[in-house]
């Protein structure tokens, strides 16, 4: 069997994972005994919620879950991730385990960004836009009362503000592309023409290859309404089609019941299409692994 690497997880250090409770080293044992062999966890940071909520002069929208913060639960993870890095030497676990971190809309803020991911005890920074500016998170935004218009122009605006990030490329790589369309079209039962984006895509991919980085294949989509990996075959093939080498592979878990589910799954698609190589990062320096 081909190695199994999940790079993408959420301990009870991410504020979305923070009811679910588990901590790095309970996800990290779950990764072992889904036969994962290289695993990371990432929890959120996002950049526009960094600090507390006086800092942003109060609430910055009516959503229920909203967090502020992030950066003390930022200093929370990387401390949790080292000692755990600590346990599982000592225990002579058989896993390799890395200190990654789930960067959120760095294009709120680069300079504040980069102080994050220059942080030493990093191996992986995962990039993902969750929110627009003045919106909230895309999970939480009520698409039925958009007309197909409206919901054309907001994945517009989303694939305008991934390729913003793209053309910063100060991550290693770029999380969930298409992620907008978990909650269009899984949740919400909406159709949006996603062909009408791929010059777009196409042109993010680009900007990541030349800077040398890479996109994840997220395996969240497979156990949720939108049934398919973010992103799905067809961009992963224009991936493909431009000359991208370099992918991840993550289950978004949030409990240990999901560490590594759809990983080998989207491992087979990947070889299918014609990728040669998986790819974990450790020091930010990308290894290669035959599929
Ligand atoms: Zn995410
Ligand atoms: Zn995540």
């Amino acid at each position: 069997m081909s190695t199994l690497i999940d790079l993408h997880s959420h301990s009870h250090n991410s504020s979305d994972a923070r009811a679910a409770n588990f901590s790095a080293y309970e996800m990290v044992e779950a990764a072992i005994r889904a036969g994962i062999s290289i695993y990371s966890i990432t929890d959120h940071c996002e950049v526009n919620r960094f600090f507390s909520e006086a800092h942003y002069g109060g609430r910055m929208s009516e959503y229920k879950y909203e967090t502020y913060d992030n950066g003390l639960d930022f200093e929370k993870s990387m401390a949790e991730n080292a000692e755990c890095k600590i346990k599982i030497a000592d225990e002579k676990k058989n896993i390799k385990f890395l200190s990654g971190v789930e960067l959120g809309q760095a294009t709120l803020d680069f300079g504040l960004s980069e102080s994050i991911i220059s942080d030493r005890r990093l191996d992986f920074t995962l990039a993902s836009v969750h929110q627009l500016d003045g919106l909230d998170d895309f999970a939480f935004i009520k698409y039925n009362e958009y007309s197909d218009d409206d919901l054309f122009a907001l994945c517009e605006k989303y694939f305008c503000e991934v390729k913003k990030l793209c053309a910063w490329g100060k991550f290693d790589v770029l999380g969930h592309m298409t992620y907008i369309l978990r909650y269009i079209e899984g949740s919400a039962g909406r159709i949006v023409n996603i062909n009408l984006f791929y010059e777009i895509i196409r042109e993010c991919f680009k900007l990541l290859i030349h800077a040398g980085k890479g996109i994840e294949v997220n395996t969240s989509g497979l156990r949720q309404k939108y049934g398919k990996t973010l992103p799905d075959i067809n961009v992963l093939k224009i991936y493909h089609d431009v000359g991208g080498k370099i992918l991840t592979l993550g289950s978004d878990s949030h409990t240990p019941a999901d560490v590594g589910k759809g990983i080998s799954e989207a491992s087979e698609m990947i070889k299918k299409i014609g990728f040669k190589w998986l790819v974990f990062y450790e020091k930010h320096e990308p290894h290669f692994i035959n599929i």
